[in-house]
């Protein structure tokens, strides 16, 4: 038997997944509520639809698609167990808008928000282990915007992993401090679009800023990380494009 590597089937596949996460290539209006706690400064570039610098690789695709169908495999399966589970799928997009943000639900189960997660198995006992916060910041962000904009008081956030299937259900409560937290972030995002200026390069959580995890990361390399005024920005695409193009040279 004579075996060859191909990646006949592969690139298609590939292919197609990308398509999925591709911009549409227009400025967005507004905010994104699964964004809302990650960088402003990378919020901004998005919504200015600037062209990654650094898009995400096949591997990162393959998880985000991944991510997608077990969420879709758990909703099948909330509705086997017998809840009351309205969402996307049945035709009942649940679109919250809160000022200048918006975003899509996974569902309503009974009425309240229920947002789900994949992530890794091996990532519920890191945190169990080392007593850390179950809900990722951006997470946080992203419950209680569902919950404010719907006026719910309570909500649910699922944590389901990609290699087992474990389930981490964590019931969520807003506090004042939520509340003000959020308010706080959409005044800030909407200032930056009034006054015309990128913030500083400086997210809450410091792993996003690495090529890996960030889109922008190279521009941002580029720019420095203080604050850019938006005509700028094009001139340092420009500077990044000459210096990968003499680097493809040398
Ligand atoms: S590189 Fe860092 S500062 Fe720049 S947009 Fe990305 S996360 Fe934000």
């Amino acid at each position: 038997m004579l075996i060859n590597e191909s990646s006949y089937h592969k690139d298609k596949v590939y292919a197609k997944r990308r398509e999925l996460f591709e911009s549409d290539g227009k400025e967005s209006k507004g905010w994104y509520a699964s964004s809302l706690g990650t960088c402003p400064r990378k919020q901004v570039l998005k919504r200015l639809n600037k062209k990654p610098t650094n898009p995400p690789t096949d591997e990162g695709i393959g998880k985000m698609a991944l991510g997608k169908k077990i969420e879709k495999f758990h909703l099948q399966e909330l509705k086997d167990a017998g809840f009351k589970v309205e969402d996307m799928k049945d035709g009942n997009q649940i679109r919250v808008t809160l000022g200048s943000a918006s975003g899509r639900l996974d569902a309503l189960i009974d009425g309240y928000p229920y947002e789900i997660k994949s992530q890794q198995s091996r990532a519920f006992w890191y945190k169990k282990k080392n007593d850390k916060d179950p809900i990722a910041r951006a997470h946080r962000f992203q419950i209680a915007f569902y919950m404010i904009g719907l006026a719910k008081d309570r909500g649910t956030i699922t944590y389901i992993s990609k290699d087992d299937s474990t389930i981490m259900e964590l019931d969520v409560t807003l506090t004042e401090e939520d509340k003000a937290e959020l308010n706080e972030r959409l005044a800030f995002l909407d200032n930056v679009m009034e006054t015309q200026e990128l913030p500083q390069g400086k997210p809450d959580e410091e792993w996003e800023c690495s090529s890996k995890w960030c889109p922008y990361y190279s521009l941002c390399k580029i720019m420095g990380f203080g604050r850019v005024p938006f005509e700028k920005i094009e001139d340092y695409e420009e500077e990044l494009t000459k210096v990968k193009e003499k680097n493809v040279r040398d």
